[in-house]
């Protein structure tokens, strides 16, 4: 109840500064223009408006089942029809997981199709897109069934104290996932390549030897297949690490930008942002395991094993615990990457660099320049790019 309440008044607020945004703070001019300024915010908006509504539809949805009484009668007909508790358990999965992607297919449509062609960001055609979705659904739909079956299966053998074996289980799963995914998962929707030019190796190269970072593997990713955004990104969790540069990145930037961005992925390394990151998962996992066995007490009294309608009130407390504690997750995600930001700037030693990148990224990629402090406070991965300049441009008069 909590957190309907807390979900909603955040949903209100997020709508209510997406719908009156307030005026742009005057410093903008500094750096962009006023069509800029505007053209950043009218993209936002809509995507804005898509993440809102598909929140408020999906939570609202479950909310009728479980609290409405339907999540009971689809239970029991799930178990009637199938004739035994796992047929009954995954039947209710797969009818669920189905209704929940139809009700969200036309946010994700137009959020990533539509609204993507209509800014000039998607190089895809309607059909390439619908290969990726149907290929991301399915690997979706894996991934959820063994996250079900885990759950009622951990519930049932420990009646009392499944939360913490829950919790454990998810870790190993979620460690193992995350070796298996630019392995298995990356490739199926993109071609990687070793880096062919050898000006952007050596740079890499160089920066890998000030860093103190093992790098394995430059490679190339054909990001422009889908997309004009341009990103950088490492992956591997043991000694040694791959970096993997977007195509659109090294065509569309000079190579002091490509630094830049190569440096800053290497700061969150060196400052052991992936390892914090990932013990603070862990961490959480277990509050939210534990909260969870408690609103499931509170709903469904009978506890082994849990009825096949279990899974739309961990669906709900999941939807909602998400959305709840994002300002929360993106409060430690902003400082990791101001920091990440910093520790970048004393690498090169090229500051001015840093903030022709930050201008750059912010202008193709349409950013809001200055969002509003609700917005930026519950939404904001990264602080928004006026900040980041700022933090950049202290940083090279420190160094
Ligand atoms: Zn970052």
């Amino acid at each position: 109840m909590v957190l309907l309440v807390t979900a909603g008044v955040f949903a209100l607020l997020y709508l209510w500064f997406t719908l009156f945004p307030g005026r742009a703070v005057p410093g903008a001019g500094r750096y962009f223009t006023t069509d800029q300024v505007e053209r950043g915010r009218e993209y936002q908006r809509g995507l804005r408006l898509v993440s809102t509504g598909s929140f408020l539809v999906q939570a609202f949805f479950l909310a009728w089942l479980v609290f409405g009484g339907r999540a009971a009668v689809l239970s029991t007909w799930a178990l009637e029809l199938t004739g035994s508790y796992w047929g009954g358990v995954l039947l209710f999965f797969f009818v669920l997981w189905l209704a929940l992607r139809v009700l969200n297919l036309p946010f994700r449509i137009f959020s990533s199709y539509c609204w993507q062609r209509r800014w000039g960001f998607s190089t895809q055609t309607f059909r390439a897109w619908w290969i990726d979705y149907l290929k991301g659904a399915a690997i979706d739909l894996i991934l959820s069934a063994a996250g079900a079956v885990l759950f009622f299966w951990v519930a049932a053998r420990w009646p009392a104290a499944w939360w913490l074996a829950g919790a454990a289980l998810f870790f190993v799963l979620y460690i193992f996932l995350v070796f298996i995914w630019p392995l298995v998962v990356a490739p199926l929707f993109n071609r990687f390549e070793p880096a062919a030019d050898p000006a952007v190796v050596g740079m890499v190269r160089e920066l890998a030897q000030k860093a103190g970072l093992p790098v394995e593997q430059v490679l190339v990713m054909d990001a422009s297949r889908r997309t004009t955004r341009a990103n950088a990104y490492f992956t591997g969790l043991g000694r040694t690490k791959r970096i993997v540069l977007y195509d659109t990145l090294l065509r569309n930037y000079p190579l002091e930008q490509v630094r830049a961005v190569v440096a800053h992925e290497m700061a969150h390394w060196c400052r052991g942002h992936v390892m914090r990151g990932l013990a603070l998962g862990v961490m959480g996992s277990f509050v939210i395991w534990g909260l969870l066995f408690v609103a499931l007490r509170g709903t469904i009294p009978v506890s082994a094993p849990y009825p096949p309608h279990a899974w739309a009130v961990v669906l709900l407390f999941a939807t909602l615990g998400f959305f709840v504690s994002s300002p929360l997750q993106n409060f430690i995600s902003r400082r990791m990457e101001e920091e990440a930001d910093r520790v970048a700037v004393q690498l090169t030693g090229d500051a001015a660099a840093a903030v022709r990148l930050q201008v750059e990224l912010a202008a193709k990629n349409l950013s809001d320049v200055s969002p509003p402090a609700f917005i930026r406070w519950f939404s904001y991965s990264h602080p928004p790019v006026l900040e980041r300049i700022g933090v950049v441009r202290k940083a090279g008069k420190a160094t």
